[in-house]
């Protein structure tokens, strides 16, 4: 495991001010240095979908098949995040999926890599390349998998236990409002009025598969979901 700096330069450098579109992002991510972690994975994991997808979903880290694929939630969450999807009635060509932080971090133990959360300055480094993906994309609604993207999005006083399943404003309630702040404009180019935007918390889907009650936990997941397809429809 590449060993851990106190301090990380931090991603915003290298991200190009010019880039207009999620493809230039994603090929710009490839050479980040912002922090640590780049050094040991095996590639950048950027978002994938479609950039007028209507709900944004935002997870941890890219695990260790993401890693060695270079898709997010392409592992065993990654599948069961795709069958709740399916189970709450969302269309997942609407959707785009992403992480807090994108390059996997993990420890070496013989020829296995165990996944090691994030910690709070990788969040930090990285959250440029977040900004940065919702200032090209427009959501209706934004679903937050887990605490590590509840901390990059919404602070780290914000707990998913307790407000998981709440639909809530849209980028009133981030950390940093001003980050996400997007001028609506309408056809003829003048400020047009935002539609409104929610945004709703819940559990990551490796959390599933480690909880004692997986068919509960996954029942959780699932009803946290339809509340964001509802709000979608509505
Ligand atoms: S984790 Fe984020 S900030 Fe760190 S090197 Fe990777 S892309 Fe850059």
């Amino acid at each position: 495991m590449a060993e851990q700096t106190d301090a990380a330069p931090g991603a915003q450098r290298f991200i190009p001010p010019d880039a207009d579109t999620i493809d230039e992002l994603r090929a710009a991510s490839g050479g980040c240095r912002g922090c640590e972690l780049y050094r040991d994975a095996t590639q950048t994991v950027f978002g994938r979908g479609d950039e007028s997808a209507r709900m944004v979903l935002v997870g941890e880290q890219p695990g260790d098949m993401e890693d060695q694929k270079g898709l997010p939630f392409v592992g065993p969450a990654g599948r069961l995040l795709r069958r709740a999807v399916d189970d709450a009635g969302l269309d997942p060509a609407a959707l785009y999926l992403t992480n807090a932080v994108k390059h996997f971090r993990f420890e070496a133990r013989g020829k296995r890599r165990i996944h090691q959360t994030p910690d709070r300055i990788h969040i930090e480094a990285c959250r440029p390349w977040l900004v940065a993906e919702f200032a090209r994309l427009d959501p209706a609604v934004v679903v937050v998998l887990g605490a590590t993207a509840a901390k990059a999005l919404l602070g780290p006083s914000f707990r998913v236990t307790r407000q998981r399943g709440e639909l809530l404003p849209w980028p009133a309630s981030a950390q940093h409002p001003e980050d996400f702040q997007r001028v609506p404009v309408d056809r003829a180019g003048a400020v047009a009025d935002a539609p409104p935007t929610r945004l709703l918390a819940t559990i990551h889907p490796s959390a599933v598969l480690r909880a004692d009650d997986q068919d509960a936990a996954y029942e959780g997941l699932v009803a946290d979901l339809t509340v964001a397809a509802r709000a979608l429809a509505g």
